[in-house]
């Protein structure tokens, strides 16, 4: 079975979010599982394609508007990820260093789904199933059915996985001037309240759809920005397949991120040692607990209740625990907490900016994990927590409840359910309960359940499977 998978990010190519990391991780165990899969990406000047070897394999021009763009079509050389990685490259559109906040963003979007299609007809390439991510690549199921240029494709069955359903690609009725000729009839696929809505026109249009958890599935229904009684409409061709995590890459025994690796029997001391080395970096003292966060300063994320949770907590229980905060995002949220890490300098530590080998080393020394998500449709970092023994402290929402289990039921982690700054200061004091009455040994055993836990791409791998299956037959 041949499958391509388009999407914007794909880790280590280019990566923002979680995105990236199930892009570089699935196509992999896809491979593994005896499925050819591509992933079909747009050209990022990052230092991925600098230092690695590409090969145009096809060139090729498409009109978008009153512009014509060359188009080439470049693929990785030595298969460096486990799969095949497809890069599409328009000068002056799709060669730029960011993947995402340019004013033009739509229509880079727009011919990279453009490019990517014809270079597919052109070359005679029919896969058995197209999967697309996001809303970045939300028009191309469209486009194979109602596009006549598309016609080769028509037919092929359609896979769109909704990472995160707030962000949806807007974009005013003027941008139909810019896409390939389609048949105006069916315009209404492309339109949600009177606005070109890429996200919806995929859901529309694919065979079916999928989330990245099934809470997340359920939640869409109530709380979709906007498209809640489109997913409802559609639910008969929903499934929820949790996302896995890349154990080849997220292992604290070979991760070369780490400054010291070690296994599951040694991680009382490789904690230690990794906490003794952030604690030396950013001047905290090592000896007390350590809460971290990792992720964009959005309101999604619920980056905005920080400030106010550290004043809360400092004042409360000062000296009882030290917190790191690795991100960046909204420019007030990162100003607010500039501020609030120079007045607690002893208990908090700050890294604003993308910093993936620090986000190994900060998973691996810490003790606990905060996500005060309001919103995580599957959520990689209590994933990748756990695997590094670090206890999650999680609000009960999306992938957070489904993959989290509270410690009064028998589980591993904090789970709370009131996203307000004393429910998570309370959630944090829960922890540091568990913290003072758990003696090292219980900790130890702790920590090496949360390791042992099983959150491969194995099992979500073969759901993909029954659906691609289900969807060729
Ligand atoms: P998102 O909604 O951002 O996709 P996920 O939890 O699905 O959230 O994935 C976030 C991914 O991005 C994880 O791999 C996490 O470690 C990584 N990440 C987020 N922010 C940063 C940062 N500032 N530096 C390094 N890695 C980060």
């Amino acid at each position: 079975m041949r499958v391509i998978h388009f999407a914007a990010e794909c880790y280590p190519v280019a990566k923002v979010g979680g995105l990236a990391d199930v892009l570089g991780a699935l196509p992999k165990y896809q491979r593994k599982a005896g499925i050819t899969a591509s992933v079909v990406m747009p050209f990022y000047n990052k230092a991925f394609v600098q230092n690695n070897e590409l090969e145009i394999v096809y060139e090729g021009q498409i009109q978008q508007g009153h512009s014509l763009y060359d188009y080439h079509v470049l693929k990785e050389r030595s298969d460096l990820l486990g799969f095949e990685l497809i890069l599409i490259k328009i000068p002056g559109l799709l060669d730029r260093e960011e993947i995402y906040s340019y004013p033009d963003e739509s229509e880079q979007f727009l011919a990279f789904q453009h490019a990517a299609l014809n270079w597919l007809c052109d070359t005679n390439l029919r896969p058995d199933i197209i999967h697309c991510h996001d809303h970045h690549t939300g028009l191309i199921p469209f486009y194979i059915e109602n596009a006549k240029q598309f016609a080769y494709l028509k037919g092929v069955p359609t896979v769109a996985t909704v990472h995160n359903g707030q962000y949806q690609g807007w974009q005013n009725w003027d941008s139909a001037a810019l896409m390939p000729a389609f048949d105006t009839w069916r315009w209404g696929l492309l339109d949600w309240n009177g606005l070109i809505n890429p996200l919806a026109a995929l859901i529309k249009c694919c065979w079916a759809y999928t989330t990245v958890s099934e809470g997340y599935l359920h939640e869409l229904y109530t709380r979709a920005n906007g498209l809640e009684s489109l997913f409802k409409a559609e639910q008969d061709k929903s499934y929820g397949i949790v996302n896995g995590i890349d154990t080849d890459v997220w292992n604290t025994l070979t991760d070369p991120m780490l400054n010291h690796n070690f296994s599951q029997a040694a991680v009382k001391k490789g904690k230690e040692i990794s906490k003794k080395n952030i604690g030396e970096q950013y001047g905290m003292d090592e000896t007390l607990p350590l809460f971290v966060f990792i992720g964009r300063f959005a309101l999604e994320k619920g980056a905005d209740l920080l400030v106010s949770v550290f004043e809360s907590i400092f004042e409360n229980l000062k000296g009882q625990a030290n917190f790191f905060v690795l991100g960046s995002g909204d420019k007030n949220i990162e100003a607010s907490l500039l501020k609030i890490q120079k007045q607690f300098s002893q208990h908090l530590a700050l890294f604003i900016g993308y910093n993936e080998e620090l986000a190994h080393q900060v998973y691996a020394s810490a003790d606990f994990l905060l996500m005060p998500s309001r919103i995580e449709p599957c959520g990689l970092n209590q994933l990748y927590a756990m695997r590094y023994g670090t206890v999650p402290v999680v609000h009960a929402t999306g992938g957070l409840k489904d993959t989290v289990i509270d410690m009064n039921e028998g589980g591993y982690g904090i789970l709370f359910n009131d996203i307000t700054v004393s429910g998570i200061a309370e959630a944090i004091q829960r922890a540091l309960q568990h913290w003072n009455a758990t003696d090292q040994k219980q900790w130890t055993t702790l920590r090496k359940k949360l390791m042992k836990l099983d959150f491969s791409w194995e099992k979500s791998t073969r759901k993909y499977t029954e659906l691609y299956n289900k969807l060729i037959n």
